[in-house]
């Protein structure tokens, strides 16, 4: 069995407004800031929105925290019950970035700022900032330790790959894809890749053929068990998985347990996130690296962003460029992602404070 199994990642609360992440005592002077995030079956997520609501909260914002199931449906109403309270500012991170224009529409008509947390909301003009990691950087990451990994500039070859793709209806996705596939490519064109499967995109803009909807582990497990089974017989090994994050990993290091890798061909497999299920597995030698993001960051940037809109300063942005919504370009502030293997874990997650030693294990 993996190291943490599945459990992180199988369960959720039906009922997700966070009660305790409201000011008790009435408002508090700064005003109200409504924080919308995706789901609570991801680690991630629920870092996220403590962090963010904990640091708001130390600034004087009475704040309230919603998780929605990873149901769009199920967002909106959320976000249409905080605008009713008249938020100062939403901070949103979106389950389809496409579904939000008519909600925040509403937010816009009560003069409410957004803020896109982690993943930018697509064709609306009223998204006023967004807060995020590089996401093509992500996504270079991964390559780039992928052609090191195997000196690919150097061995023969060739190399199975197998790769994946996030959620259809997530922004960030694209960029993780077409940050890993600008490194890759050129190894597959030149044959030192090869997908056996042929679930190899022709191109960055058909990314979404091999994505995995909502992020689920447990389709990318079904995913890589069906690859497995179709495409490796007769002695035939999996060499890389590429996989955009730790929640899709996660599923695939299953199928592999379950096809009967071990330690002498267990296949490179990349991730994101730094989940704690996926960090316990690269100490046992099941995930090669992964992508962390320290959410701490990415929630003191984001409060301080809310401040500044609230108080009419001007708001910290450093991109102004790459994120275009189909409508406007959103200024952007992006923090950096760092690659973590076994050997950082101790200086990067530990050190840090991200996790105890005991959360993993040490
Ligand atoms: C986030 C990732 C996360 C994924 C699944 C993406 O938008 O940037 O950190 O792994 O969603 O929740």
């Amino acid at each position: 069995l993996l190291a943490g199994g599945l459990s992180a990642c199988s369960s959720e609360r039906s009922s997700d407004e966070d009660a305790g992440a409201s000011a008790s005592g009435g408002a508090s002077a700064g005003g109200l800031i409504g924080v919308s995030m995706p789901t609570r079956s991801l680690e991630r997520w629920n870092k996220d929105g403590a962090r963010l609501t904990e640091q708001l909260k130390t600034m004087g914002y009475e704040t309230t925290l919603q998780y929605a199931d990873n149901k769009v449906d199920q967002q909106i109403t959320q976000l249409e019950n905080v605008i009713n309270q008249k938020p100062k500012v939403l901070v949103v991170a979106a389950i389809d970035g496409t579904a939000l224009s008519p909600v925040l529409q509403k937010a816009a008509a009560q003069d409410i700022k957004v803020i896109a947390y982690d993943r930018l909301i697509n064709d609306t003009e009223n998204v006023d900032y967004y807060a995020t990691f590089d996401n093509y950087k992500v996504g270079q990451l991964q390559g780039q330790y992928i052609v090191d990994q195997l000196k690919l500039d150097s061995a023969p070859g060739p190399f199975n790959l197998e790769p994946f793709a996030g959620s259809p209806d997530d922004n960030n996705a694209k960029f993780f894809f077409s940050g890993a596939w600008d490194v890759l490519k050129p190894y597959i064109d030149s044959g030192k890749l090869v997908v056996p499967s042929g679930k190899s995109p022709k191109s960055n803009d058909d990314w979404a053929s091999i994505g995995i909807q909502g992020w689920q582990s447990s389709t990318a497990q079904s995913e890589m068990e069906t690859r497995l089974n179709s495409f490796y017989g007769g002695g035939k090994k999996v060499d890389v998985v590429l996989s955009p994050n730790d929640s899709l990993a996660l599923g695939i290091e299953q199928a592999l347990d379950g096809a009967g890798y071990g330690k002498a061909d267990w296949p490179i497999v990349t991730g994101q996130d730094a989940d704690q299920a996926n960090v316990k597995n690269m100490l046992a030698g099941k995930q090669s690296m992964t992508v962390w993001k320290d959410t701490r960051t990415l929630g003191d940037q984001v409060a301080k962003m809310v401040d500044q809109i609230v108080k009419g300063e001007t708001v910290d942005v450093n991109d102004t460029e790459t994120y275009d919504n189909g409508n406007k370009v959103v200024p952007t502030y992006q923090l950096p992602p760092v690659v973590v293997t076994a050997d950082s874990v101790q200086k990067d997650l530990v050190e840090s404070g991200f996790y105890k030693a005991s959360d993993l294990g040490l």
